[in-house]
């Protein structure tokens, strides 16, 4: 039975959160304009736990704030509905996200004394020069230090990059997966900077002083970062946000299919470097049933694409269960 990686997420907005970060605005972002409380929590526990099925892991996470810079008297009462359905086996994991200058060795002991299997770092860029404009408040030294002291816990660590950011470039973002890759995480997620109403980012964005990414160059930025991380067998969880309210959304390259859009970018490299190979104006490609949208991409750009860069007369596209996903056969015929 294929095994399916679900979270029941709670959404903290802005909870523990130090400052205002130039492009940040949780409730937005979050969809989520109630404040979180325990008792709505343990609802939230309780109703994705009745959805699990069988061959499901499943695991409760903590997104949209700081969780570590909360209060630790909330903190733990949050914590602590988590550590009961772990307890009791009805999930597998409790993962959160917060800031690399909040973790310390009291933090860790707390988190692992509550069961904790992965912390995420909003690290967003790796250059002192990105994060100082982007208000972030903390240092790329800081984040070296917190992602170790989160691998020697022997808690999951996971990093989060953001691309587009003011001051960023497609260099920088290579140089920060790359100081992330020499940090050893479990995970990654890449988020495209998007321009939130009524943000520091939205008001430069109006000034004229910043100008965001198209989704064209988003994808082919994330489809370069995505290649480098799985080269060196790290998992990249995300990209791109899933949901946004139009009103909320000032500019920027959101794409409700944006991984897929990234993923389809990625077959089309691939697919263009093992056409070096090939001699014939016919080929066909192998592969999963899941996997044939991807491969062709939307609105069949990757076919039409092919067609035009190889001169090719005639692409077979053979739905094989037997390809591993993200993978293709491609032979001349
Ligand atoms: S980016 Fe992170 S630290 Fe900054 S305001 Fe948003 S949630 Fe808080």
């Amino acid at each position: 039975m294929a095994v399916k990686h679900k979270t029941i997420p709670i959404f903290v907005p802005h909870w523990g959160c130090p400052c205002d970060c130039l492009f940040c605005d949780q409730k937005k972002i979050t969809g989520l304009r109630e404040e979180m409380t325990p008792e709505r929590a343990a609802l939230i526990i309780e109703e994705g736990i009745s959805r699990k099925q069988p061959g499901d892991v499943l695991e409760i996470g903590f997104f949209g704030g700081s969780f570590t810079g909360i209060p630790a008297p909330k903190q733990e009462a949050l914590l602590s509905l988590a550590h009961k359905a772990k307890l009791a086996g009805k999930v597998d994991g409790i993962r959160l996200s917060t800031r690399p200058d909040y973790i310390n060795e009291t933090v860790l002991k707390r988190l692992l004394s509550f069961g904790v299997t992965t912390v995420e770092l909003g690290a967003q860029s790796m250059d002192d020069d990105v994060l100082a404009f982007n208000r972030r408040g903390h240092s790329a030294e800081q984040t070296k230090r917190a992602a170790q002291a989160i691998r020697e816990s022997g808690i999951g660590l996971g990093l989060q990059m953001m691309i587009g950011l003011p001051g960023d470039s497609f260099e920088k973002a290579m140089m920060t997966a790359e100081e992330f890759a020499k940090l050893s995480p479990d995970c990654v997620r890449i988020y495209p900077t998007l321009v939130i109403r009524d943000t520091g980012l939205d008001e430069l964005y109006k000034n004229g002083q910043y100008t965001p990414l198209s989704v064209e160059e988003a994808v082919w930025q994330c489809s370069r970062l995505y290649r480098f991380y799985t080269e060196r067998n790290i998992e990249v969880i995300r990209m791109g946000l899933l949901d946004m309210k139009t009103e909320d959304l000032v500019a920027g390259p959101f794409h409700p299919a944006f991984g897929e859009l990234v993923l389809s970018e990625v077959c089309y490299n691939s697919i263009c470097m093992k056409m070096a190979s090939i001699t014939s104006d016919k080929v066909s490609v192998r592969v999963h049933p899941r996997f044939v949208s991807v491969l062709c991409g939307q609105k069949r750009r990757n076919i039409i694409r092919l067609q035009e860069e190889f001169g090719l007369h005639k692409i077979d596209i053979i739905q094989d269960e037997s390809v591993p996903d993200m993978e293709f056969i491609l032979n001349g015929i």
